[in-house]
């Protein structure tokens, strides 16, 4: 079947609200065609009727196999210790380590003043490590203490760059998880992501190429790793127009709002004597920065406070200046969630893409006054940034949110809690439902490296699109859109087209 014809299609954006038919051919758009007109000739007409066709999304933040992962994990959000224990109990395998994750600040009374030694009583010398709700933490038994070379006594709590020493003992292979992966973002209408893993997560999808389960993937690579690799092998990999490609240096520049670890200017309000954590910074930071540029690497910074985003732009422009020959890659500032407006003329000029998460809001709503104070008018700046004139891209950064891209539309339009209610949380970075959209389908091509016109359904572009019984415009989560069909590199991916 290479030659397609979808009859009746309400085609969205568009600025024409008749029907329309979509003529496709070896999986790209050939023409959009008044409805009504006689059909050219095919291997397969579809009718729609009046069904909305639009974009397959595209997420540019997520941690795309840990979320396969993450959902065999212990989830300990909300439960009461007792219940917490429990259920880790039930879950517990001869030999294997148990792994948990969601829990929050304050610890439990009852696990103090050890918590390692609280739950070695429970789990006697078993591997067990309970990730915070930010996964910048972990809560770990003296059996990984030991193999960290801690000394016995140590409360058990690990954060950032000791957290992932913590994980490295007890984490399984990924490789396995490639096609549930790519079959979940499918069922959101998702055809393209950029996902930030460890180096086994590149392999796993250097083995089992994500094009033959229907999706574009995008990768990072840890800066620890692009420091490790021998500088000749340390290169991009990867085309536009290629099913996986890893075409970023991932960096850490500070932790998270929820850890008290995001860099700031100046002190937490709440607690003015902490700045948070600089993780990586000066000029260790502009040594990767242009090594990674020469090599024709683009940055993808991890940046929440301020002084991480200003950080963050010297960088860009050190990876700028090193970087010759025309190169197309865009240099990336992940979440970006907090902006000193001082900083937007540097960081224009950096050329850089802001990649914000506006779903972080439903959790970082109930503390980002207090931590930030006033500064938190800027924070997730959406509005302000579009008017600035810096491209937005948006990802969900699941399994830390859900991976729901309607879900984050809805928080960039409104910004209430997740249930639509609450008080509006930065009114003024709020913006319009056309231009959250665009930050997941056209907006996202170029930023994400995906082939030319990516997300736009113009002539020519790939056909990488979602068919939806409901108006767009009117949803606010996945539950709501009626996805029937999803349609990528050449085929039909949920239910073989048996829908019509
Ligand atoms: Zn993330």
């Amino acid at each position: 079947m290479n030659r397609l014809l979808l009859k009746s299609a309400r085609r969205y954006p568009s600025s024409d609200a008749g029907l329309e038919d979509l003529l496709i051919d070896s999986g790209k758009v050939v023409q959009w065609i008044p409805s009504g007109s006689e059909n050219p000739s095919v291997d397969q007409v579809v009718d729609l009727e009046g069904r909305w066709v639009l974009p397959g999304f595209v997420d540019s933040h997520l941690h795309l196999l840990y979320t396969e992962q993450h959902s065999r994990q212990i989830s300990l959000a909300e439960k009461s210790l007792d219940r917490c224990i429990t259920d880790l109990k039930a879950a517990t395998r001869e030999g294997g380590s148990l792994v948990g994750h969601g829990w929050r600040d304050p610890l439990p009374a009852e696990m103090l003043p050890t918590p390692a030694a609280f739950l070695d009583r429970h789990f006697p010398d078993k591997a067990v490590l309970l990730w915070n709700a930010d996964f910048h933490r972990v809560l770990v038994t003296p059996v990984i203490l030991a193999q960290l070379g801690k000394e016995s006594g140590h409360s058990g709590v690990l954060v950032e760059e000791e957290a992932e020493a913590a994980w490295n003992c007890v984490k399984e292979s990924p490789a396995k998880e490639v096609p549930a992966a790519c079959q979940r973002l499918l069922r959101y209408g998702i055809t393209a992501a950029t996902t930030f893993d460890r180096g086994e997560s590149i392999r796993a999808f250097q083995a089992n190429p994500p094009e033959n389960e229907g999706v574009f993937i995008r990768h990072g690579l840890p800066e620890e790793e692009f420091l490790s690799m021998d500088p000749a092998e340390a290169l991009p990999y990867g085309d536009r127009e290629d099913g996986f490609a890893v075409r970023w240096v991932k960096i850490f520049a500070d932790g998270t709002l929820g850890s008290r670890t995001a860099w700031l200017k100046s002190g937490y309000t709440d607690d003015p004597e902490n700045l948070g954590v600089a993780r990586r910074s000066g000029d260790s930071l502009l040594a990767t920065a242009e090594s990674a540029g020469s090599k024709g690497w683009g940055l993808a910074i991890h940046a929440i406070g301020d002084a991480a985003v200003c950080e963050s732009i010297r960088a860009i422009h050190s990876a700028r200046m090193a970087r010759t020959g025309g190169l197309d890659v865009v240099d990336r500032i992940e979440h970006l969630q907090l902006l000193d407006p001082g900083d937007a003329p540097s960081l224009i000029q950096s050329g850089a893409v802001a990649s914000l998460q506006p779903c972080h809001l439903f959790e970082d709503r109930t503390i980002v006054r207090g931590r930030w104070g006033k500064r938190a008018d800027y924070a997730i700046p959406f509005r302000y940034l579009l008017d600035q004139g810096v491209p937005v891209v948006t990802g969900t950064d699941a399994p830390i949110e859900d991976l729901d891209p309607w879900a984050d539309l809805f928080a960039a339009c409104e910004r209430l809690d997740r249930h639509g209610n609450g008080e509006v949380e930065g009114p003024d970075q709020r913006v319009l439902f056309s231009e959250a959209f665009h930050s997941k389908t056209a907006g996202a091509a170029k930023a994400n490296f995906l082939p030319e016109d990516y997300g736009t359904l113009n002539p020519g572009s790939r056909a990488d699109f979602q068919v939806l019984e409901n108006d767009p415009e009117t949803v606010r989560r996945g539950s709501e859109a009626g996805l029937v069909e999803v349609f990528s590199h050449g085929q039909w991916r949920l239910n073989e087209g048996r829908v019509f």
